[in-house]
């Protein structure tokens, strides 16, 4: 039996766009007008090739006065406060819902997508977005009270997933009291010119939502422009990167989700019908085009022919066509570029030997329509198995053991999302730690909810949209505008000779401390330390690029500190201010010997470094994950797990108190670091290889490399296996430390050169601290009815 064509009626959307015809608008300061630049750009449906309307190509001018608009606005919808700005989002909300049958025909004539996607999937996650944050906003204050808006924020959005995309970026920021100016993807602008009518509908003040469409361009003009506090975008990791660089020597902040190549781990024991499902929604709902696609299947081998046979019985039933009929699974693919791109990494697997399994049946040929495709037989470095082909093609393997399972899925450069299907929760809940991604789900695919964060590790980018930990990306500390630009340290003129009492001190050269143990430095070259009168008061050693390397390495040995439990950590960190304790005198003297300061002052700075261990080692056990309440048969669990090998580079003022308050909180949540301290007194580092050595800190925990502050941080940059750098110095310095971590996307935390006071303990906010040690990891797990 056939199944009768159903489509859905296209008929308001056709009203809808012949009302924009010939030319759509730009939305800018709540009005509706022609690109200055007097560019238009086709928008077509996939399913036809038609064109559907023509929509401006905006310029440097035209994001110019959408930046300049939605400055204006700014202080007006700030002032008008949290319940204020929750009763919009709440009016958008409900407008939308009004209006979801337009948004979802409109949608999947310009993406391609399924209507059954578009009504059921991709509009429900809108709505529930803007309802989601309209209650942050209500929150604000009460939840977030330390905490203020960033300004005009810039976002550049993908073509995958066009409202629900815009939902995510613009819902969280308006909550948060900024404004917005958004650009579309070129393919898929029309719901985001929809939205602009309903903003226009709630009354929503002139200039706190604007719409500009354009190209690659246009969204580089947005990404440079200097009014603009934060960047927020969606898309190829490519493109991640050019932005990384881009916004690198200015103080905009950045969040970036990124390309995938996502596992999808199926074990013995697993329900065969289900996963195969599973598979569909993996990698089939939206033809594949999904950042987060289950696009890497990993099946155990003593069923993994059998679950080959399964899925291509099932891909043989899949329909494929207009993605106006209401009984596709598979609509068109966006644009012919995109299905060159699937057409061309498909060769190269054939190429490449694997073999290829497609349906019997044929595509409709009017349209960018691309099969179902099953790869096996697949080499793991193979191309198909390593680049995001973003189309509807499944790359299978297979493992034998969990340890292999988890080898496989995480020889990949991204981090997105992976999925693990067993009926043994242990096994599942063993795995989801160890699988390096922002996402897991257990026995589901594909779920996604406002409440939930979303966002990548390693490759994948940084930063999280939904859920609590979203709200992060679109508020600054409200202390952060009292830190002011750092004096340089002073260089000093060498004095030779010695400072106290006549007599040469015992010579005493500090060495570096890697994995546990004092090093010499490789180059064996040792570098002088001087009071602020420039008199020699020791030798540290002038650490390279080897000693970096091999810090690296050790610190990636010792790994396991990730999973001691927190309490065990908390009690070497107390051990640490303990022993410190013990000494408090000498390091005191030293401090006043390197900085001058009384032996009153520098006694204090001791005191605030053993009072700010304790608070870290209080926090270790406490900066809790928790539960997100997902409304599905789920419950998500956001856990806080550390970046990995950090690099931690310094502040130059208060040697002691800066070592304390940035190393430890990255220690404190399981992250093993590389440390340059200080430049201007390495010694009060250097005197606490003991303290480390007698505290039960594991070898390779905290190593020590002292030299050319800028020099290391440059070799720590431009680690590819350091996987977070902290660095607190100059402008220049952070501009570099930010530009060159795009190569491997490592979350950096720079100062641009402002310096906070140390002992204000609301200039060192904890919970800031612990926050830019950790990420958070959403394991989606089956729950209740
Ligand atoms: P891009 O990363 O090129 O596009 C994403 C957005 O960024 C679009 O709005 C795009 O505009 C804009 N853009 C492009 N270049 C720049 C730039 N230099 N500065 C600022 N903004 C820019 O993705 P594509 O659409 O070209 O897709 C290419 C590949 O990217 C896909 O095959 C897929 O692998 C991946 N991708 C990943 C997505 C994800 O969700 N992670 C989503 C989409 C794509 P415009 O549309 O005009 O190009």
């Amino acid at each position: 039996m056939e199944y009768g064509p159903a489509p859905e009626s296209k008929e308001v959307a056709e009203q809808w766009l012949k009302k924009h015809k010939p030319h759509f608008k730009q939305y800018i300061n709540g009005k509706w007008l022609a690109p200055k630049s007097k560019k238009y750009m086709d928008s077509n449906n996939p399913c036809t090739q038609k064109k559907l309307a023509s929509v401006p190509l905006a310029g440097k001018a035209d994001v110019n006065d959408a930046v300049k608009a939605a400055d204006k606005a700014l202080q007006e919808w700030v002032k008008l406060g949290g319940h204020g700005r929750a009763r919009y989002l709440y009016a958008i909300a409900r407008q939308i819902q009004k209006h979801s049958r337009l948004f979802a025909v409109l949608e999947s004539m310009d993406n391609g997508k399924p209507i059954r996607e578009t009504r059921d999937i991709d509009i429900p996650l809108v709505v529930r977005h803007f309802y989601h944050h309209a209650g942050w906003a209500q929150l604000q204050a009460e939840k977030l009270p330390d905490y203020k808006e960033i300004g005009v924020v810039g976002q550049i959005i993908p073509w995958n997933f066009p409202m629900l995309m815009l939902s995510w970026k613009i819902a969280p920021a308006l909550a948060m009291g900024n404004t917005v100016v958004l650009k579309p993807a070129e393919f898929t602008s029309l719901t985001a010119l929809l939205f602009a009518e309903i903003c226009q509908q709630v009354g929503l003040p002139q200039g706190v939502v604007n719409i500009i469409t354009g190209d690659g361009s246009t969204g580089s003009e947005i990404v440079s422009h200097p009014s603009i506090g934060k960047i927020a975008f969606t898309g190829s990791t490519e493109v991640g990167r050019i932005i990384r660089r881009a916004t690198a020597a200015t103080e905009k902040k950045l969040s970036l989700e990124l390309g995938g190549k996502s596992p999808f781990i199926v074990f013995e024991d697993a329900d065969l019908d289900s996963v195969v499902e599973g598979v569909v929604d993996a990698i089939w709902f939206n033809q594949g085009q999904v950042c987060c696609a289950g696009s890497r299947l990993l099946v155990q081998e003593s069923i993994a022919e059998k679950l080959y046979r399964k899925i291509r019985h099932r891909m043989e039933k899949l329909r494929i066509g207009n993605a106006l009929e209401k009984g596709v699974d598979i609509g068109a693919i966006v644009a012919p570029v995109q299905l060159k791109t699937i057409e061309d990494l498909v060769q190269k697997g054939v190429d490449e030997g694997a073999d290829l399994w497609q349906p019997s049946w044929e595509c409709p040929n009017d349209g960018c329509f691309y099969p179902p495709s099953l790869f096996t037989n697949v080499a793991p470095a193979s191309i198909i198995a390593q680049e995001e082909i973003f189309g509807p093609v499944l790359v299978a393997m297979s493992f034998r053991t969990p340890a292999e399972a988890v080898k496989l899925a995480n020889n990949t450069r991204y981090g997105l999302a992976a999925s693990i299907w067993t009926e043994n929760i242990n096994l599942a809940l063993d795995i989801a730690p160890k699988v390096k991604a922002g996402t897991v789900w257990i026995n589901c695919t594909n779920m996604f909810d406002a409440a939930s964060g979303f966002g990548g590790y390693r490759e994948s980018g940084f930063g999280r949209e939904g859920g609590i930990e979203g709200l992060y990306e679109y508020v600054k500390l409200k202390v952060e505008d009292e830190f002011t630009p750092a004096a340089l340290p002073q260089a000093v003129e060498e004095k030779i000779g010695h400072p106290g009492n006549g007599l040469p001190a015992i010579d005493k050269t500090a060495k570096l401390y890697i994995g546990g143990k004092q090093k010499r430095p490789d180059g064996g070259y040792t570098r002088n330390v001087h009071d602020v009168k420039g008199h020699i008061i020791g030798q540290v050693g002038e650490g390279n690029r080897k000693d970096i390397r091999n810090a690296v390495e050790a610190a990636h040995a010792a790994g396991k500190w990730a999973t001691t439990t927190a309490h065990n950590r908390a009690q070497v960190l107390y051990y640490l201010a303990e022993n410190l304790e013990l000494r408090a005198s000498e390091f005191a003297q030293r401090l006043s010997q390197a900085l001058g300061h009384s032996n009153r002052k520098s006694m204090q700075e001791v005191k605030a470094s053993i009072e700010r261990i304790y608070t870290y080692a209080a926090f270790a056990d406490k900066y809790d994950s928790y539960v997100h309440a997902t409304p599905f048969r789920n419950v998500t669990l956001a856990m806080k797990e550390p970046l990995g090998v950090m690099g931690i580079v310094c502040p130059d003022e208060a040697p002691l108190l800066g070592f304390v308050s940035t190393v430890l909180p990255a220690v404190a949540m399981g992250n093993t670091v590389v440390v340059v301290p200080s430049a201007t007194a390495p010694l009060s580092a250097t005197d606490l290889y003991q303290i480390i050595e007698t505290s039960d800190v594991p070898g390779g925990v905290i190593n020590i490399i002292t030299g050319d502050k800028e020099g290391l941080t440059k070799v720590l940059a431009n680690h590819d296996d350091v996987d977070g750098l902290w660095y607190f110095g100059s402008k220049e310095g952070s501009t570099l430390v930010q530009h060159a971590a795009a190569e491997n996307m490592k979350r950096t935390w720079v100062n641009f050169g402002k310096s906070r006071d140390w002992f204000k303990p609301t200039h060192v906010n904890t919970e800031d601290f612990l926050r830019h040690a950790t990420q958070i990891k959403n394991i989606w797990v089956p729950y209740g009815e």
